[in-house]
């Protein structure tokens, strides 16, 4: 095998997982950040004033069924076992997330066995066509009116800034609804937290005599010149400089507040009313659960249609941002000497542990290459 010379775009976990796969295979790598930390939006840090480690992108929870991943991060870093409720406002009213039978019984003030609580919930749910068009057609038909409109309406409209009907029916598909009290919000074999946060996790992946990281570097093309090939995790509109029109995004607002003693009880409450702007508070000590803090540290989210400068979250793949992503994946195969990857370069909504596989599966398909061409 001939040595390459690799460029990687964004040190998120991505570019960390690739870059480390890749140094290990004996090719040399740079990496290249625009922030002034690693970890893309996985970063972690201590609260000044609080001491408590921040999730400063906004939660991060580790969960997965693929033993692999599960192995590879634990490789890097000591994970907490961490399991992740979250509490809603509804209407004044707290209640559990995501929707179990506590949720059921408590919204309809009742006390039904699960046999019953899914009877009920069955002749609450209309008969609509299948399959569902749209979020609000799912979630009617899984749900009803009742439910649908007090836990998933106005959060929904709030989180993706339009009506659930112009929304695919696959975000509520990422929900369970369950007839048990089960209210772990994941359903996955492994659930953790880092005990010192991503960030060292990222930085240990990064921590290897074949790998040189620049932060504070922001990409531009003409720094592919003389790398063999080059591995992009950024937004991939802007690898074509967005000439077709730029890729639909959320982004969000972080306001935040600090608190004596403990500010809500719990790590993430969501508000589903409408009329209140933000879709959650998340009070970060409660990520670390085995940490005490005699203060606390809280942060309200708002979120709002993604500007040119702000931070772009969540990829909206509403119909017009499909016809424009198609256009941009066809234009992307045809280039050569990249590989675009990550939640940005192939604008897709995904989880920790998808983005490590891919970044793995990615890294072996470079490496068999790489290994049958010997002409570079
Ligand atoms: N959702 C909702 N009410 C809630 C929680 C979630 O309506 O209390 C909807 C919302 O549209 C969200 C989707 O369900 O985008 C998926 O929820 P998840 O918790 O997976 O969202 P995440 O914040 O992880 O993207």
């Amino acid at each position: 095998m001939t040595r390459k010379s690799l460029l990687m775009v964004g040190a998120g976990l991505s570019g960390a997982v690739l870059a480390r796969e890749l140094a290990q295979a004996g090719h040399r790598v740079t990496v290249l950040d625009a922030r002034d930390h690693v970890a893309g939006n996985c970063h972690t840090q201590r609260d000044p004033d609080t001491g408590v480690l921040v999730h400063v992108y906004g939660p991060h929870i580790f969960h997965t069924d693929d033993q692999q991943v599960w192995d590879y991060v634990n490789r890097f870093g000591r994970f907490r076992p961490y399991t992740h409720r979250v509490k809603t406002t509804s209407g004044g009213r707290v209640y559990t997330m995501p929707m179990n039978l506590h949720t059921i019984n408590q919204f309809f003030d009742m006390a039904l066995s699960p046999q019953e609580a899914r009877a009920l919930v069955a002749a609450k749910a209309q008969t609509l066509p299948e399959p569902p068009r749209n979020f609000e057609e799912q979630a009617l038909s899984m749900l009803g009116a009742d439910l649908y409109e007090a836990f998933f309406k106005g959060y929904t409209a709030k989180q993706w800034g339009c009506d659930p009907t112009a929304l695919p029916a696959a975000i509520l598909k990422r929900l369970p609804l369950r007839f048990s009290y089960d209210d772990n919000y994941f359903f996955h074999r492994y659930q953790g937290m880092p005990e010192d946060g991503y960030t060292p996790i990222v930085a240990a992946m990064l921590d290897h005599p074949a790998i040189t990281v620049s932060l504070n570097t922001r990409f531009t093309k003409d720094m592919a010149r003389g790398f063999d090939h080059v591995f992009y995790s950024g937004p991939l509109d802007s690898w074509f400089g967005q000439d077709s029109g730029a890729l639909g995004y959320r982004t969000l607002d972080f306001e935040r507040l600090t608190h004596d003693g403990d500010y809500q009880g719990c790590a993430v409450m969501n508000y589903a009313d409408a009329a209140i702007p933000h879709t959650r508070i998340t009070e970060h000590k409660y990520f670390a659960p085995w940490e005490e803090h005699a203060r606390s540290v809280c942060y309200r989210e708002v979120s709002r249609a993604c500007e040119t400068e702000d931070i772009p979250y969540y990829p909206i793949r509403l119909a017009e941002d499909k016809s424009l992503l198609s256009d941009y994946i066809r234009r992307a195969r045809k280039e050569t000497g990249v590989t675009f990857v990550g939640r940005l370069g192939t604008y897709r909504y995904l989880d920790m542990d998808v983005t490590i596989r891919e970044a793995l599966d990615c890294a072996a398909m470079f490496r068999d290459h790489a290994a049958h061409d010997q002409t570079m």
